[in-house]
């Protein structure tokens, strides 16, 4: 279930694990993929969902493991004038040159390109599947609205469509966004509670719409939040600030956000709370996760001060595993449930390509900041009355009116989602909320539930000797356990299929009849 860069990488191992395995299945596996969006392979964040000028957080050699990012180049360059063409055109003015010198590792690049080389990876493996006899993998366009559990494994509902299937991955992506609470209709014309839905432009049409409709001094925006999202949404945004003359306002706890600027030259990363952790580790001791997060924490506060952190962010994201071997099973539960997304959120890295052009925005006064936390807002007339709260949550309206407000404030936790499948999924005890509420607990071999697998964001908080994840989305983390996942189901097709060849249950208990049909859902 979903279609996005989880389950395509899960579908790649997966095909690659059934074309290696020594005993092949009699018969095709047969895998059906399903999302609700038309568009597979490409997710949220790489497709039509994402604007065209939007960005890979860090660069290309950030983005992607070398083995990858040799194949994905190697796809660029063949690609290159077309790409360029079709490109956002302030980009391929700024980097035109390093793309035809094939100098891509140093760019942050269009998202976009990243879901066409991935489909276009999907698209042969599938056909290389087929003609081999190994598996055979349809599409459906669909909304999943639950499921259960049958004789033959699970019933998967969509709509009036029940699918029959031996397993399932859930790849749906990270739970909704959370909404902004509002006093009066959340549904307000100019109230945006998630960018991409059902994707940017849409979403900048309508503020287009309700901008071009106030009076140019009320032409103001309200963003909610200074994550990526947020800086993605004032980049795309600059046309229509240009071009009705609108404002644009971050809401950030901090003001501007730290990491919204590039790195200087020369920046130099100073960790010595993390080197006094690596003397201890290299003596034997053992760690906490708390003290970890401790000394990140320290480390950045100083790095921050010293104007340093973008280098030292850099450093200290690749230093945390390293960490890991020296934590009891107890403080890896305390590193998955608790401080590993704390450490995440603060070693938050944003896109720098992007900042030059919010250094302009912020120059000629289209974009401003505010510190503060969102707190809620009212309609007042065309316009909304916005509630923040200090850092010490003492409360106040803002003095401006915003016609629009845009939320990024992140994504809701499990236990309390409203996404109904997640909610269908808890409610009739087929899955439980990770240890962080960040994800779905699953055993080691990926399995929320005998037979339903998951894959990406919803693995986050969870501990076991051989899987600790506690934040799991992006591409770099999902493609290191996309093949272990992926061999988990492999093991599990290719048992049900021999099961079903000779008569006997099925390993997940289900009775598979002779004959009968041998089903795996890949989301
Ligand atoms: C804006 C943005 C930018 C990012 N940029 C980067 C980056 O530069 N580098 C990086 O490493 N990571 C980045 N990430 C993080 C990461 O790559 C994504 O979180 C990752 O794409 C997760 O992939 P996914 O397949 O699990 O989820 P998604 O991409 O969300 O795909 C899930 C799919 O499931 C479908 N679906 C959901 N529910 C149902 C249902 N009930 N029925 C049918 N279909 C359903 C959805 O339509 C969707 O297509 C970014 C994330 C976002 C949101």
């Amino acid at each position: 279930m979903g279609a996005g860069v989880s389950a395509t990488h899960t579908l790649l191992a997966l095909l690659r694990d059934l074309a290696a395995a020594p005993a092949r299945p009699a018969r095709p596996v047969r895998i059906l993929v399903v999302d609700r969006d038309p568009q597979f392979f490409s997710g949220v964040p790489y497709g039509h969902r994402s604007g065209r000028a939007s960005l890979t957080l860090s660069t290309l050699a950030g983005f992607l493991p070398d083995d990858e990012r040799a194949r994905f180049t190697a796809w660029l360059d063949a690609e290159r004038d077309r790409l360029l063409a079709a490109a956002d055109a302030g980009w391929a003015e700024r980097h035109r040159g390093d793309a035809e010198a094939g100098r891509w590792d140093g760019l942050f690049v269009p998202r976009r390109w990243y879901g066409e080389y991935l489909t276009a990876q999907a698209t042969a493996a599938i056909a290389e599947a087929r003609s081999a006899g190994i598996a055979e993998v349809a599409l459906l366009t669909a909304e999943i609205d639950s499921i259960e559990r049958s004789d033959r494994g699970f019933a998967v509902n969509a709509g009036d469509t029940r699918i029959e299937t031996a397993a399932v991955l859930l790849a749906t992506g990270s739970p909704p966004t959370r909404r902004l609470p509002t006093d009066g209709s959340g549904t307000a014309a100019g109230l945006v509670h998630d960018l991409y839905d059902p994707g940017l432009d849409e979403t900048l049409a309508r503020l287009r719409e309700q901008l071009g409709a106030a009076a140019p001094e009320d032409r103001r925006v309200l963003i909610a939040g200074g994550n990526a999202s947020a800086l993605e949404f004032v980049l795309a945004s600059r046309g229509i600030l240009d071009e009705l003359g609108a404002r644009l306002t971050v809401l950030s706890p901090g003001g501007r956000p730290r990491n919204w600027r590039r790195k200087t030259p020369g920046e130099v990363a100073e960790l010595p709370a993390l080197a006094a952790l690596t003397a201890r580790a290299a003596d034997g001791e053992n760690l906490t996760a708390a003290e970890l997060f401790e000394a990140v924490a320290a480390d950045l506060r100083d790095s921050v001060r010293a104007g340093t952190d973008v280098a030292a962010v850099q450093a200290m994201v690749p230093a945390i595993p390293s960490f890991l071997p020296r934590l009891s099973d107890r403080e890896r539960s305390a590193l998955a449930t608790r401080h590993g997304m704390a450490i995440t959120t603060l070693l938050r890295q944003d896109c720098g390509d992007a900042v030059a052009v919010l250094e302009a925005l912020v120059e000629r006064g289209a974009v401003d900041f505010q510190a503060g936390r969102y707190v809620g807002c009212r309609p007042v007339g065309r316009a909304f009355e916005v509630t923040i709260a200090d850092g010490r949550g003492e409360q106040r309206a803002l003095p401006v009116r915003y016609a629009a407000v845009v939320g990024a404030v992140g994504f809701e936790g499990v236990s309390h989602t409203g996404a109904p499948l997640l909610r269908q999924l808890l409610d009739a005890g087929i899955v439980e909320a990770s240890g962080s509420d960040a994800g779905l607990r699953v055993d080691e071999q990926f399995q929320a539930a005998p037979g339903l697998y998951v894959m990406g964001p919803l693995l986050a908080g969870n501990a076991h000797p051989r899987l600790l994840v506690w934040h799991a989305e992006s591409v770099r983390r999902i493609m290191s356990l996309a093949p272990e996942a992926a061999k988990s189901i492999a093991r599990e097709m290719i048992l049900v299929v021999e099961n079903d060849l000779a008569g006997a249950p099925s390993p997940d208990g289900g009775a598979v009849a002779l004959g009968g049909a041998h089903d795996a859902t890949v989301r």
